[in-house]
Order: structure tokens, then C-alpha cells, then sequence
């Protein structure tokens, strides 16, 4: 049996609500899903009480995007306290630099001609937090792009027409933010620091040493040379290891929950992760 921990919903870009990619999960016969939306908690009550009526463990989940030392990365908070006060502000830090760089890019994309309202893109996004993949959708229903990667690769990317940068913490602060809300924090689809072993190994050193607790081995698009030297690198740093499928629902074509042939997580990684949080919290207690 598998398992998912990387999943984006309604409440980000994804396009099924909590609920509904509970259901599909029971479906697919997984047997533990997290929630990991960008910037925010705000699905995990409700897949939380659909696992509890369906029978599915749900455990609760975050994405930040996060700068460190050689550009940006994804960092994943797991078995956090979704009311942690300290973290809730975090996110609501991130949410009004969302909402500010939208604007912008909206501003920008006046200059091309393109009218697109604040009001579409809340329709669009729905309740969640907005991000560029909504702006993307907007650009192709309103035929200025035939795809999503055109619509980043012409505006919305960092080499795009209209990019705009957001605020986001940085590593150091992202794990801290996750620590203070009794978490594990993660790397998320580290490839691009595997582009070199000695330098992954480096950074791998510098980040456990800022608390770093895990990294994301299994991943759609990780190869199985990958995955092996990154159980290899998990081993040697002692980073537990996480994996799941990063799907969005319709909106990013190609990705299904994991389980299939796509990407299987085994089962026992959410028992380390468990066993973690439970040596950290008694360390704390000491
Ligand atoms: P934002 O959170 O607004 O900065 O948007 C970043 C999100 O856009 C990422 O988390 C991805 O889900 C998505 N994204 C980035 N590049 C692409 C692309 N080429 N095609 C589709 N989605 C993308
Ligand atoms: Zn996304
Ligand atoms: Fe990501
Ligand atoms: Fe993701």
C-alpha cells in the first residue's frame, strides 16, 4: 500500500477540494495522505474529517517556497499544529505578499493588453490562496496562450514579461516557522541539488545543521538513480524520507495521486516521521 504527502487542493492550486482527494485516495487505496497547499493550513480540517468518516489517516501538511544560499527551494512542514499562532502569522505574512505581487502582475499584463480583474482571478482561484498557476488558467480561457508552460514561459515565469518576485522566508526561518509548530521540515523535490553529489552532500550538511529533518525521495519525476543516492544521502545526514505525487487536479495534466505508476511511497515513512516528532517533543520536555 502506499502512500501520498504531497498533494495540492482547492485551498492552493489544485483543483479538487480537501474532501474529494480523500475520497480518491480511499479510492486508489492509499493509506495516508497529507495536504501540503502553498502558504497555507487551511484544507486540513476538512480532509481531516473525511479521513476520520471514511477511514483514511490523514496527517497535516504545508509547502513554502523558501531562498536559501543557491536561489529557492520547497520546503514541506509535516504533523504541524495547524492553530500554532507563531505559524498562522507566517502564513498570513505570505498570503498578503501573494495578494500584492498579484495585483502586480495583473498591472503588467495591462501593458500587453491583457484585461484580466481581480474578480476573475478570485472566481477562478476559489477560496485558496491565488497563485500563478490561476493567473495561467485565466490566460489560456481567454485564448492569449494555448498551454500552461507557454503561459509561464511568455509572462508568469522568471523569464517572463510580467514575473513579478514575491516575499518569501528563507530556508533558516521556514524550518523554524514549521519547528515552532511542533513539525518536521522537508525538502521538497530536491533534484536540483542532486545536480552534483559533493555539493549536495554540502548543502545537505548546512541545512541539517539549521534543523533540517527530512528530504523527498520519492517523486514523480526522480529517477530510481536518484531515489538511491537520496536514500543514500538521507542515510549519511540522518534525514528521514518523505514522498508523494505533487498532484494538482486538472490544472497540471499528466499527474495522478500517487500509488500508481507514477510514484509509490511505502508506508513506513510516516512512521518515522511520527517516531521523530515524538523524540523531538520529549527532547523539548527534558
Ligand atoms: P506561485 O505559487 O504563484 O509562485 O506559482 C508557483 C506554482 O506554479 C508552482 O508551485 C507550480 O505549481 C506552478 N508552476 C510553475 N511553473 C509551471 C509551469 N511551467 N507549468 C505549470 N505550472 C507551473
Ligand atoms: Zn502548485
Ligand atoms: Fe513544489
Ligand atoms: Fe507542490
Amino acid at each position: 500500500m502506499s502512500v501520498d504527502l504531497h498533494i495540492h487542493s482547492t485551498m492552493s492550486d489544485g483543483t479538487l477540494s480537501p474532501s474529494e482527494l480523500v475520497e480518491l485516495a480511499r479510492k486508489k487505496g492509499l493509506s495516508c495522505i497529507a495536504i501540503t497547499d502553498h502558504d497555507t493550513v487551511a484544507g486540513y480540517a476538512e480532509a481531516k474529517a473525511k479521513g476520520d468518516e471514511v477511514g483514511l489517516d490523514v496527517i497535516s501538511g504545508v509547502e513554502l517556497s523558501v531562498t536559501y544560499s543557491g536561489g529557492q527551494l520547497h520546503l514541506l512542514g509535516y504533523l504541524i499544529d495547524c492553530d500554532n499562532i507563531t505559524l498562522l502569522e507566517g502564513l498570513r505574512t505570505l498570503h498578503s505578499a501573494r495578494d500584492k505581487r498579484n495585483g502586480e502582475i495583473l498591472e503588467k499584463l495591462k501593458e500587453y493588453d491583457i484585461d484580466i480583474k481581480e474578480n476573475d482571478l478570485r472566481r477562478v482561484s476559489t477560496s485558496g490562496e491565488t497563485g500563478r498557476p490561476h493567473i495561467a488558467k485565466l490566460l489560456i480561457q481567454k485564448g492569449v496562450v494555448s498551454s500552461m508552460d507557454q503561459a509561464f514561459d511568455t509572462y508568469l515565469g522568471r523569464e517572463g514579461c510580467a514575473y513579478v518576485e514575491r516575499f518569501v522566508f528563507d530556508l533558516e526561518y521556514g524550518i523554524d516557522l514549521i519547528h515552532k509548530a511542533g513539525g518536521i521540515a522537508v525538502i521538497a523535490h530536491p533534484v536540483s541539488l542532486l545536480k552534483d553529489e559533493l555539493q549536495a552532500g554540502q548543502l545537505l550538511e548546512q541545512f541539517k545543521r539549521i534543523g533540517l529533518d527530512g528530504i523527498e525521495v520519492y517523486y514523480p519525476t526522480h529517477s530510481r538513480k536518484m531515489k538511491k543516492q537520496l536514500i543514500g544521502l538521507a542515510k549519511k545526514y540522518g534525514l528521514v524520507i518523505t514522498g508523494g505525487s505533487d498532484y494538482h487536479g486538472s490544472i497540471r495534466k499528466g499527474t495522478t495521486l500517487a500509488g500508481g505508476k507514477g510514484v509509490s511511497v511505502p508506508e513506513d515513512v510516516v512512521d518515522s516521521m511520527r517516531q521523530l516528532r515524538e523524540q523531538k517533543t520529549d527532547l523539548k520536555s527534558i
